[in-house]
């Protein structure tokens, strides 16, 4: 979604509508790079840009696309990893493509000398990711007709070759559905599937294996039929860093972690959205366990005066910033630190290579803004950077690890290693000197903002988003450190901050806290808000039942909320029963005195049962509530009662699920599995919706 110099100085002068052209679909419209030549290839010429991916494919000299549908970025990167794997194994010619950014009615002319892949995610509830929307309409219609064919040949398709990889979870019920549809419409229509379409198991934490499994003999087969010779990989970068000694990181057209353009001049500038973070201030913050070893933190986002908006249900995601601890760590390993702040240019060397960040900047605000540096490290990468290796006994145990699934496990996945982490184990914290830039900002994903449900009502608080969030820190038996979640953490620092706190930053995680150039100074945060589909039924007299223990009640109390007022305002508000679940009602039995008060506002109308799953000799937990009061349970839902669930995927939702259905049989007298039609049917009318993660 690069444009060049040419691009915007002709779509400046030739469209009025040029504002609204920036916010869709260009990430970093605005934000390219001044040092890169206006008129460095053909394509840069162009006024626009081309939607016909046959000729954006012929006019770069491509004969590999690789489409991806993608909501958090993950399947982005799988796309950017085929690209990169095709070109440097077999020599193909690859681009990767945004389905958002093409038209699909040509595809019969696709080349049979060609190859298309889709990479797939299925979101919520066996949706297309927004990206994929128009792309699944297309596709899925009965009637669909293509330039050539029109609709009358029985095999539009017959000379489309093409691949799929679908990412998607099993804890719900449509899982991978987006690749399973998509490959049953495109098989329908004639085109020739190379291989099996593979399917990675986010809800098994298997996605990347998944993805690693599925790749090698789908290459193999892709092979045979395009005839590719496969060669030994190198790496071929697709981007250009190149380093500006003479230029100053304070000058005021380099990016020191701003966003994009209208940051970087200090006027933030609406519509915020996915691409365009408000900096928002936090209005309030505060802590909600008492016991001192947990956090959970309540904040209050302030998004007044931004135009954004919400309704209760909503999520709101909030743009991290990696800790300096680890940045640093990141910089000595590689032997950066003493250039941190050099300003580096970064270009693309085709005209398809996307740019991950805006440019002019420098390492520092790459590594600390942009790129997911804490992740879990991936083992194709590591196989990718072992001939950068130190040395020959280090580029061996890469190499063992980059190909043994069990040995890297064991040695990588098992200690919760990030990048830096597995590399200063390996060279006892020699630097790694030989390792290009690029391969990271190609590699490596690019920081994903984190999404929290919405914990307060709309109706209550238009202007006031409420966040419950509880703080990451995973300790592993064995492992060297603890591992701290880069989101929580820092808005643990923040609300340190807030409140003057002499020790603001508790692990000494050492946060930017005031952001680029002291833009987030005052606790100010970048967020956008998602709409979502979990929302309270339109009359406020159907009953409700809620199930969300730990934070999964972060919704719920903006759903109570709301009926709270309601019920003051005089309105009839139907049986409002909410199952929450903590460890004990001393330490983590978060909102407790909010409950007491929704209780004067709605009365009997409003019924919290708890369990504590630490405090008797037993464990309770919320299913084993529901279970208690299966008649009352039923009898709701019989008077067409919603039923949500939000927190835990991967466990407590699905349990949640299968008692229901034990309930439903038991109540009625009827078979498990009519019960369980039933619980099926109530999600696709929606009187049963999910929030989970
Ligand atoms: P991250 O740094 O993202 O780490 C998260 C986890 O990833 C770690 O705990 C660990 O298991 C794993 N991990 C990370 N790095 C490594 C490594 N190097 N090795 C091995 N494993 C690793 N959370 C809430 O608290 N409240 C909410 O209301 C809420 N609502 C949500 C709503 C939605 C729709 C979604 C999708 C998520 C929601 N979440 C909520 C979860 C939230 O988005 C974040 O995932 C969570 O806060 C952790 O973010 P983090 O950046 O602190 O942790």
């Amino acid at each position: 979604a690069q444009l060049d110099t040419l691009d915007i100085v002709v779509l400046a002068a030739l469209l009025l509508g040029t504002v609204a052209y920036f916010t869709k679909g260009t990430y970093w419209a605005v934000a390219k790079d001044p040092y890169a030549g206006s008129l460095a290839n053909g394509a840069a010429a162009k006024a626009g840009k081309t939607r016909d991916i046959l000729e954006k494919m012929d006019e770069s000299t491509k004969n590999c696309v690789i489409f991806y549908g993608s909501q958090t970025g993950t399947a982005e990167d799988y796309a950017s990893r085929l690209a990169k794997e095709g070109s440097s194994r077999f020599g193909l010619k690859t681009m990767t493509a945004d389905l958002e950014e093409y038209d699909f009615e040509n595809l019969d002319s696709f080349p049979e000398d060609k190859v298309a892949m889709f990479v797939l995610a299925t979101y919520g509830e066996g949706e297309p990711t927004d990206n994929a929307v128009e792309f699944y309409e297309f596709i899925s219609s009965e009637d669909v007709s293509f330039t050539q064919g029109g609709g009358v040949s029985e095999k539009p398709l017959a000379n489309l070759k093409y691949v799929a990889f679908g990412l998607g979870n099993n804890t719900y019920e449509h899982y991978n559905s987006m690749v399973r549809n998509v490959t049953k419409f495109l098989d329908r229509l004639g085109a020739n599937r190379i291989g099996t379409a593979g399917e990675g198991d986010d809800g098994a934490g298997t996605m990347e294996e998944d993805f690693l499994a599925w790749k090698e003999p789908m290459w193999k087969h892709l092979a045979e039929s395009m005839q590719l010779q496969e060669r030994e990989a190198v790496y071929e970068p697709v981007l250009e860093v190149t380093e500006k000694p003479d230029m100053d990181a304070e000058s005021d057209d380099v990016y020191l972690g701003e966003p994009n353009k209208n940051h970087l001049e200090g006027k933030q500038k609406g519509p915020f959205n996915a691409h365009n973070p408000y900096i928002a201030p936090i209005a309030e913050s505060k802590e909600l366990f008492t016991i001192k070893d947990r956090n959970c933190l309540h904040m209050e986002i302030d998004i007044s005066g931004s135009n954004l908006s919400y309704t209760t249900g909503d999520h709101i995601a909030i743009w991290p910033t990696n800790a300096g601890k680890e940045v640093d760590r990141f910089m000595n390993i590689l032997g950066l630190s003493e250039k941190r702040h050099m300003v580096i240019s970064v270009k693309g060397l085709d005209a398809t290579a996307k740019i991950p960040f805006p440019s002019p900047t420098t390492y520092d605000a790459v590594v600390r803004y942009h790129m997911e540096i804490c992740a879990p490290v991936s083992r194709q990468f590591v196989s990718a950077l072992a001939p950068f290796s130190p040395n020959d006994s280090i580029k061996a145990e890469m190499t063992k690890m980059g190909s043994d699934r069990d040995y890297f496990h064991d040695q990588v996945a098992a200690r919760n290693y990030n990048l830096a982490q597995l590399l200063e184990f390996l060279s006892q914290g020699k630097t790694w000197d030989n390792v290009p830039f690029t391969i990271f900002v190609e590699g490596l994903h690019k920081i994903q903002p984190r999404y929290y449900s919405i914990s307060s009502s709309s109706l209550v608080q238009k202007n006031k988003i409420s966040i419950t969030a509880i703080v990451e820190s995973v300790e592993v038996p064995g492992a060297s450190h603890v591992l701290k979640g880069v989101t929580t953490n820092y808005l643990l620092a923040l609300k340190q901050k807030q409140h003057g706190d002499p020790n603001p930053d508790p692990h000494g995680l050492d946060y930017a806290i005031t952001g680029p150039r002291n833009k987030y100074d005052g606790i100010h945060v970048p967020v956008h808000v998602r709409h979502s589909n979990f929302k309270l039924p339109s009359d406020p007299s159907k009953p409700i039942i809620m199930v969300g223990p730990g934070t999964g009640v972060a919704p719920f109390r903006g759903f109570i909320q709301e009926r709270a007022k309601q019920a003051r305002d005089g309105e009839t508000v139907g049986k409002t029963m909410l199952f929450f679940g903590c460890r004990k009602k001393a330490e983590d039995f978060i909102y407790a005195d909010e409950w007491e008060a929704y209780k004067n506002d709605m009365g009997e109308n409003f019924e919290m049962l708890t369990a504590f799953s630490r405090e008797g000799a037993q464990k309770v937990y919320v299913q084993h509530l529901l279970k208690q009061r299966a008649v009352e349970i039923d009898r709701l839902l019989q008077q067409k009662a919603y039923f949500y669930v939000c927190g835990d995927a991967a466990n407590m939702a699905r349990e949640v699920n299968t008692v229901l259905g034990q309930i439903i049989a038991e109540q009625r007298g009827i078979s498990e599995s009519k019960a369980e039609d039933i619980v099926k049917a109530m999600r696709n009318s929606n009187a049963y919706q999910e929030d989970v993660w």
